[in-house]
């Protein structure tokens, strides 16, 4: 069986070492030392100045949006995971969709200014797949019409844009630490923000709004994370940078490997440093696609259509036609992406597909010549340098 992903699991002997000293200490949650720890982890190996562990990346969403006092109207992506648009609804605002680029699969800002209207207050972006949206763009369009902007950047750790972690950019962004996320603390997630009133007010919020054993200055919540958690997140930050690499690797071999495959692939920002999150491939039609996951499904390979549906197709929203969203997530496919993935899984997974294409498309009869699996990384790191993506 080859999931679409596996969580990273550390040295069971390094975790047991955090779990004693836990044990030792008594001292399970409530800005712990482990907890602490992680955070300032996390900012060193980030290079970001402030960030709160948080229980996951839902709640994080949720407070920003609460923090930043937002009402009224928040301008979002209909092509995310369904926690994007549910924080909205969540804290009480509307989501009001914006169609997306159809190279980059993220928000498109052109479409953003005509969807603005006097209850707007904010953009609620993700870059979606780890690949940062047109940050810059979107920010001009913040300014003019003085709204905040939000970044969930759940896809996101690992990821630079313009030498700096995109965790750095909007009035706040979030991101998940989800078991099935890069970099993970089997449930977690946190906030960022440049902020000192932000941060401060985020940090009070996760706790209840207690400032003080008998004194509550914020109407907050329960957002804490725990020792345990940070225990697991000290363990994988050691490994993250081979995580990292692995993924990367894999993608290269995947794109070589499909190079004939009539599919696309997102346009990746320039100024970027990705972290190969997912494996998206954009078929060129649905069913093609289907009969790919269908087969696939046949050998008990196991991809994800993420996303699928459209959010602003969601029962509990005012439904908004998206022409380009509606298209790409009804061809979209992740396959397996995930650090024990090998190369003959791989061998497997494209020649399955590339089948799929060369025997079901009437336009490509019997010509398999070209779907020889590639065999080994030598090949594929010897076609690197010519590698467009
Ligand atoms: C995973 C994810 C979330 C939610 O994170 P959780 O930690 O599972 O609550 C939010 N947005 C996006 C884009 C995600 O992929």
């Amino acid at each position: 069986m080859i999931p679409v992903t596996k969580p990273f699991l550390p040295k069971i002997q390094e975790f047991e070492e955090y779990i004693h000293s836990i044990w030792e200490r008594q001292w399970l949650t409530n800005n712990g030392p482990l907890v602490n720890e992680l955070e300032l982890r996390l900012k060193n190996y980030l290079g970001i100045k402030h960030l709160l562990f948080v229980s996951n990346g839902t709640l994080a969403l949720q407070l920003a949006i609460k923090a930043l006092g937002l009402k009224g109207e928040i301008i979002t992506t209909p092509f995310s995971f369904v926690a994007t648009t549910n924080s909205i609804l969540w804290e009480g605002c509307k989501p009001v969709f914006v169609d997306i680029d159809e190279g980059t699969f993220n928000i498109d800002p052109k479409k953003i200014e005509a969807a603005i209207t006097p209850q707007t207050t904010a953009i609620l972006a993700t870059h979606v797949y780890g690949n940062p949206c047109d940050i810059d763009s979107i920010q001009e369009i913040a300014d003019k019409y003085s709204l905040k902007v939000i970044y969930d950047a759940a896809h996101c750790f690992g990821t630079k844009y313009k030498n700096k972690s995109v965790f750095a950019y909007g009035d706040i962004s979030t991101t998940s630490f989800h078991a099935t996320k890069v970099f993970h603390t089997i449930e977690g997630g946190a906030v960022f923000t440049d902020s000192p009133e932000l941060l401060k007010k985020m940090a009070l919020m996760r706790n209840f709004g207690h400032n003080g054993p008998d004194e509550f200055s914020e109407l907050g919540i329960n957002g804490k994370n725990c020792e345990f958690h940070a225990a697991m997140g000290l363990c994988n930050l050691k490994e993250v940078d081979d995580i990292l690499d692995k993924r990367r690797l894999l993608s290269f071999y995947y794109w070589k490997a499909l190079s004939t495959l009539e599919a696309k692939y997102p346009k990746l920002n320039e100024n970027l440093d990705y972290n190969y999150a997912y494996f998206p491939v954009l078929f060129d039609s649905q069913d093609l696609m289907l009969k790919c996951l269908k087969a696939l499904e046949n050998e008990k390979i196991y991809c994800r259509r993420y996303f699928y549906p459209s959010l602003s197709t969601l029962p509990f929203v005012t439904q908004t036609h998206m022409p380009i969203c509606d298209s790409i997530a009804k061809r979209i496919l992740c396959l397996p992406l995930y650090h024990t993935l090998t190369c003959s899984d791989l061998d497997l997974i494209t020649r399955i597909i590339l089948r799929v294409q060369n025997y079901d498309q009437p336009a490509h009869t019997a010509n398999l010549s070209h779907i020889t699996p590639v065999s080994n990384l030598q090949t594929v790191f010897a076609g690197l340098q010519n590698d467009a993506h």
